[in-house]
């Protein structure tokens, strides 16, 4: 395989790969939004259940107030029909006492029984309300729950062909380890795998390369990595940019050459 076929091989994975690693994430995000509806429902639920016991508390209230009024009413009645056998006025103070104290126990009750009914009847308002919220919670989250599911088998779909796809590009130059070198560096990079060199610049990371370095991409007869962002690198001709790289080549030969003109390289052995 010629390195430039190798280039454009890796360049077309890297499309699949993006797209692959963004349905990768697809189906990971897409059951969270499920997840807070169903949370919503499982509060209402709650909530429900406790105003539920409240309003059986206050229907057992009344009950027992309806008895006390009803036992109230009869003693208050029955005092009344003593009043007819009473033949002396002391008789008759105490029974009048009675008769007022049965009757201020009534109306008393009585109050009682009014604050409790409307208290029974609001949570019977609200527990209506409450199961109207809950049903048209459940049916959002049952409708999600539905669209939620075929999305995800359509997506799972999806990426069981393109990862189908991107193994194939498993062939020739294109070794296994390079495959899965290739789809980290891609997955880590978001998305950029394979980049240019302009000039001496890595177009990934805009560090400048050294030359030889730079020469042995330009050569294209191994596959490359870059020693800072670990890309894969190709050099491609942009104007300005070869330009610049020929000068650097030049600069270093010129140093290079000035320097075996003045230092003597035996004086280095101390330090090699
Ligand atoms: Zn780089």
């Amino acid at each position: 395989m010629e390195e430039a076929e190798v280039f454009a091989k890796l360049s077309q994975l890297q499309e699949d790969l993006t797209v692959r690693f963004a349905l990768e994430d697809e189906i990971v995000k897409l059951p969270r939004d499920l997840k807070v509806k169903q949370e919503l429902l499982d509060k209402i639920n709650l909530e429900y259940i406790d105003e539920h016991a409240h309003s059986e508390a206050a229907k057992d209230d009344l009950r027992s107030l309806r008895i006390q009024y009803d036992d109230a009413v009869h003693a208050r009645e029955n005092s009344e029909k003593q009043m007819e056998l009473i033949s002396t006025q002391r008789e008759f103070e105490a029974l009048e006492k009675e008769i007022k104290d049965a009757a201020a126990k009534e109306q008393n009750l009585l109050k009682q029984l009014h604050v409790k009914e409307k208290q029974v009847h609001e949570f019977g308002d609200r527990l209506t309300e409450k199961e109207q919220l809950m049903i048209l919670q459940k049916q959002e989250v049952d409708n999600e729950a539905s669209k939620i599911e075929a999305l995800l088998s359509e997506k799972r779909n999806q990426l069981s062909k393109l990862e189908t796809k991107c193994v194939q590009y498993i062939t020739g130059d294109i070794t296994e380890d390079l495959y899965n070198k290739f789809c980290n560096i891609v997955k880590n990079k978001k998305g950029k795998g394979i980049v240019p060199i302009h000039g001496l610049v890595c177009q990934g990371c805009h560090i400048v390369l050294p030359i030889q370095f730079v020469n042995d991409v330009r050569s294209a007869k191994d596959i490359e990595f870059c020693p800072y962002c670990s890309r894969i690198l190709y050099y491609e001709e942009v104007e300005g940019a070869d330009e610049q790289f020929r000068k650097r080549i030049e600069d270093v030969e010129i140093e290079e050459g000035g320097l075996s003109d003045f230092v003597d390289s035996s004086e280095f052995d101390d330090l090699l």
